[in-house]
């Protein structure tokens, strides 16, 4: 019986930072009427499963959720709770701004089953804080962190950005660091995107902002590897780093392909071996739901050379691809096809090859793209 996954999307932020391409408003004034809207999508998506459906992962992310008051979570998880059953060591993530930590929300949160918080902190420099529209200060951070230690919470993890523009290799190493010394079980590590649409991209195309050298990328990137690993942390995926595999379970299941509920605006699921998404507005959410519509603007049925290139593509960038296992998935035998390849990018120390699988090494993954690429020919 399988384990879903449930993500949440709740669309609000105090402002929009620069760079976000994730939707979200800043009138916090409908969160009342959101909640309940929330709670009939999943009343109404579960419906067509035997009740109740199994869990294993909850991820509240958005937008702000740390902007849900207790009574609007607990509204959440009585709704959850009422659809479905969530195995006892079920990973329940909430994402939070270090800008809006409040003591009461935090035990609010715990009591309600939330066992894992990833702070959004992308900088400890004031400068970045700014460049990005970061709502909060860097003395937040640790203040916030202190907050959620005290409140009881074991598995904590931070979100950091690199390759910002005018950034040094000193700037990140100093973020890393400060990072480190408080001893969270995870750090992500993310490369700035410029998203179109974002107040970021239109000054990246007007020339105001410019992107990094490839040189200095790759040394930050690398940096990033040299310095957590240093400290401890393991990199299971391409951005991100655990302590004692305290990996997040529900991006595996992303990485995996395993099937997810997606509710809230713009929030996609995975479900029955299809791929929905939910319209990316709020007064078209809140319509259709008022209707006891589904929100969904899109559905699409991934055909089996689909499927395998995700395969190839999320496999290398986390755990590795597992060519036996992709060959009886999917019925394609690449292993032979690709066998003088995978032996350059061996000799490139671009990957390790063992046991009938391929791993990126650090400078691998740097390059996955490119790697993917190479693979993903195989299936034409
Ligand atoms: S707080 Fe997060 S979701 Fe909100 S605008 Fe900033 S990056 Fe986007």
């Amino acid at each position: 019986m399988i384990n879903y996954g449930i993500y949440i999307h709740f669309p609000y932020c105090i402002h929009k930072c620069s760079y976000c391409d994730f939707y979200s408003i800043e009138n916090l004034n409908s969160r009342n009427k959101f909640i309940r809207h929330l709670t009939n999508e999943i009343s109404l998506r579960t419906d067509e499963f035997s009740s109740p459906v199994k869990a294993d992962t909850l991820f509240i992310g958005g937008g702000t959720p740390s902007l849900m008051k207790p009574h609007h979570i607990s509204q959440v998880f009585e709704s959850l709770h009422k659809h479905f059953s969530f195995e006892s060591d079920s990973e329940m993530t909430m994402e939070c701004n270090p800008g809006t930590i409040d003591v009461k929300h935090f035990k609010a949160y715990k009591e309600l089953g939330i066992n894992r918080i990833s702070f959004g902190v992308q900088s400890f420099l004031d400068k970045d804080l700014v460049f990005l529209e970061r709502i909060h200060k860097p003395d937040d951070v640790s203040n916030a962190i202190q907050i959620a230690r005290d409140t009881g919470f074991e598995n904590i993890s931070i979100d950091l950005m690199f390759a910002l523009p005018g950034q040094t290799i000193e700037d990140w190493k100093y973020n890393l660091e400060s990072a480190i010394s408080l001893e969270t079980e995870h750090i992500s590590a993310y490369s700035l995107i410029y998203e179109p649409g974002t107040p970021l991209y239109e000054n990246y195309i007007s020339g105001q902002v410019k992107i990094i050298e490839e040189d200095l990328d790759f040394e930050l990137y690398s940096s990033t590897h040299k310095l957590l690993t240093g400290a401890g942390f393991e990199q299971y995926e391409i951005s991100n780093y655990a302590k004692n595999k305290k990996y997040c379970r529900h991006n595996l299941k992303y990485w995996s392909s395993e099937e997810y509920f997606g509710f809230g605006p713009s929030a996609h699921g995975y479900l029955n071996g299809s791929r929905y998404w939910n319209y990316r507005n709020n007064d078209t959410y809140f319509k259709l739901l008022t209707d006891n519509s589904l929100p969904t603007e899109g559905k699409e049925t991934l055909t089996l050379e689909q499927k395998a290139f995700e395969a190839i593509y999320l496999g290398l960038r986390a755990q590795g691809l597992d060519l036996t296992k992709f060959q009886n998935d999917y019925g394609i035998e690449l292993a032979n096809n690709i066998s003088k390849k995978i032996k350059m990018m061996e000799s490139d120390n671009l990957i390790r090859y063992f046991d009938n699988k391929v791993i990126l090494t650090n400078k691998g993954y740097f390059v996955s793209d490119n790697i993917t690429l190479e693979f993903a020919r195989m299936l034409k």
